[in-house]
């Protein structure tokens, strides 16, 4: 009988099945600006750009965004498009420039961040801030992928609408903030003294790309973030009698703070399906076919087939539970002393609907000892935006278009951008590096040797100016 549930159930769930995405169609009349764009000479002069930026030491911390807001404007500058750096601690500045539509709808945001994170030169291939081209095309520097390559792709599309003289619907607007890789900073400065004068109704930021053979060989999935997880940052810090080291008494901080860790540890949070995940899963099913895709097609069997295997895997298993990470310890420093406090930071991660404060009496309750206290040290809401839209769907048709076995659908970052403090001023924010990495190459992104390949900067010039022209553009011209 056993055996037989997975027939039964192949027959049973004949009739539920997610359809294959419509994408649309982009209007015939653009193509002209596309194909511009597309040109061996575009692709030249993003890379040597690029190359450029990355060369532009904007380690955080200290972080020196400026330079980098300044390497942008300059680019801008050449092309009559004004510009705006502002700071939000001296050298720490955000770019911001916009190309003036009709007003017809509101703005489009592209955003991305300035700043990236240090990196260890000695342990590099090539110098991290070189942005050395080498033989096979590959453009090395900290950032390639997170995120000046996109950003530098951004000033571009402001630069091509510019000189293509692309007739504007709506505002186009160019946002570089600095700060995002530590505390969202320039964000938070952008949001709190510009916003009235931005409001956008859609923004283009970090958050997903495409990965090759990410669940089969020789397919590339573009995964687009529409949704990110909510985060409850904690110390819990337990309590007992200070001592010395040397006679072990039951009840002490250290030991209740163990005691604690396990139970935390034994948890076995349920898996929740975010829409998100069916709906990829779903058209990576149209794309294969066969037995698998018939699977994937069906909310049931991907449940009945699918989710423990989603489970084994680290990254997806975040993207459908409510996670608590044990990311460090403190104490005493001497090992003779057992000290009156010990700590453990969790970081935990919240599905949408998911309250951060809940989880917070979760954990009381199944720590369950007086003696163990929570600080909450940053906390926010999970939260989304819907992928029936029309910007959402340019992104996703100029991802895969003209592409064999490429997929593009919607994700749960199991991480935040900032993208999170825009949703709730009502901007639909989508996350896509229109990019295809190999896995290699996205675990560069924070470690070593981070690079993108020219073709990556080819196709993304055309990917996302495409995609821009498509919802910015007016049409009927
Ligand atoms: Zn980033």
């Amino acid at each position: 009988m056993r055996r037989l549930l997975p027939v039964l159930a192949l027959l049973v769930c004949a009739c539920a099945t997610i359809p294959r995405a419509d994408l649309g169609t982009s209007p015939p009349e653009f193509a002209t600006f596309r194909d511009a764009v597309k040109t061996p000479d575009a692709g030249d002069e993003a890379i040597r750009l690029l190359s450029g930026y990355l060369q532009v030491d904007t380690s955080n911390p200290p972080g020196n965004e400026t330079l980098g807001a300044k390497y942008l404007a300059g680019i801008l500058e050449k092309e009559g498009i004004a510009s705006e750096i502002v700071e939000f601690a001296p050298g720490r500045g955000s770019l911001m420039a916009r190309l003036k539509g009709n007003g017809t709808e509101k703005p489009l945001c592209l955003l991305s961040h300035l700043d990236v994170v240090p990196a260890e030169a000695k342990n590099w291939q090539q110098p991290p801030f070189s942005g050395l081209i080498d033989k096979d095309g590959m453009i090395w520097g900290r950032g390639a992928l997170d995120m000046k390559g996109m950003g530098l792709l951004e000033t571009l599309t402001l630069v091509w609408l510019k000189r293509l003289h692309v007739p504007l619907k709506r505002d186009v607007i160019l946002l570089a903030v600095g700060d995002e890789e530590v505390d969202n900073r320039g964000m938070l400065h952008v949001v709190e003294k510009y916003w009235t004068q931005i409001g956008c109704s859609h923004v283009v930021n970090e958050g997903g790309m495409g990965i090759r053979d990410a669940m089969t060989p020789g397919q590339t999935i573009y995964a687009i973030s529409v949704a990110e997880k909510g985060l409850l940052w904690l110390k819990m810090i337990a309590h007992g009698k200070a001592g010395h080291g040397s006679t072990p008494i039951p009840g002490r901080a250290p030991e209740r703070l163990l005691k604690a860790l396990d139970k935390i540890r034994a948890r076995h949070p349920p898996a929740i399906w975010h829409d998100s995940m069916r709906e990829t899963l779903a058209q990576v099913g149209h794309d294969v076919g066969g037995v698998t895709g018939y699977v994937l097609k069906r909310p049931t069997l991907q449940n009945w087939l699918a989710e423990g295997q989603l489970m084994a895997n680290p990254g997806p298993a975040a993207a459908m539970t409510d996670t608590v990470n044990i990311t460090g310890f403190g104490g005493a420093d001497e090992p003779n002393v057992v000290p009156a406090d010990v700590w453990a930071h969790l970081d935990c991660r919240l599905l949408p609907g998911h309250k951060p404060l809940d989880l917070l009496a979760d954990l009381q309750k199944l720590v369950d000892d007086p003696n163990i206290r929570f600080e909450v040290l940053h906390k926010a809401d999970a939260n989304e935006s819907p992928w029936d839209d029309p910007f959402y769907r340019a992104l996703a048709r100029h991802a895969v278009a003209g592409k064999q076995n490429a997929v593009a659908g919607p994700v749960l970052s199991p991480g935040f951008t900032d993208s999170l403090h825009l949703r709730p001023l009502g901007a639909r924010a989508y996350g896509f590096v229109p990019f295809a990495t190999t896995q290699a190459e996205t675990g560069s992104m924070h470690g070593e040797n981070e690079r993108v390949s020219s073709e990556n900067v080819r196709d993304g010039l055309h990917v996302l100016f495409s995609a821009v022209v498509d919802v910015a553009a007016t049409s009927g011209n």
